[in-house]
């Protein structure tokens, strides 16, 4: 394997050549290449790092895994660059990565803080029971399987990150991986992508549930190819009784675009819509919040004191995180709706503040561009295109 020095925020790592596995057009095959690298989740990692200086904050010591760790990349990241790291064990099962790491750890001087391991990941996880408060699972594919380990090594407070690449199975491409993997219905709509969030999202709270921790989401972005979620987790049965609560399903209409949410793990659901035609329903599901806007301003005014490259992109994305944040579930397409109408499409920035106006709730939303959040029933909207 030819590598090279690379670095990524204030970090040098040696790592797989990058020109090895281009695929054309700024995309790479990382999956292709001995010791798994790819140079496009330094948006996400560069996030990740100023989540985990605003949970410093929360919790004093950060005591951190990251047991998919490929050549380390996210913890010696964590490690160099957040404050008040007591420990981070970096851990992957694979010789020639574990061998990466361990000298990616002496380059940043990082051999007090950092403990490289050659290790299974659920094994790692189940052998710091209770230990981490900062656990990173950044796996190629579904985190599914490390998702009940991950939980039992997470201490009384502890949060808990999480990326799926599958995101053709949670987004209703492949409805019967889902089903077997998630326990749950994706749908094909326009909101799709949340849709899939909302059932990682359920299902890590399912099995928090099994360790008596609620996880609650505190940031979720859907970006590339890929599905990041910061969960907060809290001990207690009775915080876990209480999430559950905002478990459900969303039933979508095909033909008015009317959509129902339905609240309960066990609950009826309505075969109809109003308008005559048959509801597709998605879930079960988490039906709550999917950030929480204060947080996301502090990962804001952390990232906008650090030196990344990304930056502009990274605080872009964050500022329609929060800006949607207190938005109900799903959201609708504005030229989906002006073309349902026959009409031309409205300007984004107008509907918002004429929905607003309407007393109602209405953002853009980071899954989409051409996507806006509102609580406004269809046809208020319908409405304010109509005379647009
Ligand atoms: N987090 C890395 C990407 C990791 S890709 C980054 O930010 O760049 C997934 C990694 O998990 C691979 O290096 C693979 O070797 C490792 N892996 C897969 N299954 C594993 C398991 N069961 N235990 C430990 N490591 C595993």
């Amino acid at each position: 394997m030819r590598t090279i020095l690379i670095t990524e925020g204030k970090t040098k790592v040696e790592s797989p050549n990058p020109e090895d596995f281009k695929t054309g057009a700024g995309d790479y095959a990382p999956s292709l290449t001995k010791v798994f690298y790819n140079p496009n989740m330094e948006l996400c990692r560069d996030i990740s790092i100023s989540v985990a200086q605003v949970t410093a904050q929360m919790f004093n010591r950060l005591y951190i895994c990251d047991p998919l760790a490929g050549i380390g990349i996210r913890g010696l990241r964590y490690a160099n660059e957040v404050k008040g790291v007591a420990r981070c064990v970096v851990n992957d099962k694979s010789m020639d990565a574990f061998e990466l790491i361990k000298r990616n750890a002496e380059l940043n001087g990082l051999s007090n803080s950092v403990e490289a391991s050659l290790a299974d990941a659920n094994i790692i996880l189940l052998q710091n029971r209770g230990k981490f408060n900062f656990v990173d699972l950044d796996p190629f594919g579904s985190p599914a399987p490390f998702l009940d380990a991950a939980c039992s090594s997470l201490s009384r407070r502890g949060m808990l990150a999480l990326t799926a690449t599958d995101t053709a199975p949670l987004s209703g491409t492949y409805p019967k991986t889902c089903l077997r993997r998630y326990g749950a219905k994706p749908l094909k709509t326009e909101y799709c992508h949340e849709i899939g969030i909302r059932i990682l999202i359920g299902f890590a709270q399912r099995i928090g549930g099994l360790h008596e921790i609620a996880l609650t989401p505190v940031l979720v972005h859907a970006t590339r190819h890929y599905f990041r979620i910061y969960l907060q987790g809290q001990r207690g049965a009775q915080r876990a009784d209480e999430l559950l609560k905002e478990m459900g399903y969303i039933s979508h209409c095909n033909a008015c675009m009317r959509r129902k949410i339905s609240y309960g793990l066990i609950t009826e659901l309505p075969e109809h819509c109003e308008c005559g035609r048959k509801y597709s329903h998605a879930g079960p599901l988490w039906t709550g919040k999917l950030a929480d806007k204060r947080f996301i301003q502090e990962v804001i005014a952390d990232l906008s004191e650090r030196n990344f490259g990304l930056k502009h992109q990274e605080i872009s994305l964050l500022c329609r995180c929060a800006e949607e944040a207190d938005g109900p579930p799903t959201f609708y397409d504005l030229n989906r709706l002006a073309g349902f109408l026959k009409k031309p499409t409205p300007k984004m920035g107008e509907l918002i503040s004429a929905i607003r106006s309407n007393g109602y709730f209405a953002s853009r939303t980071h899954f989409s561009n051409t996507g806006f959040r509102t609580d406004a029933p269809i046809e208020e909207i319908l409405k304010i295109i109509e005379n647009a």
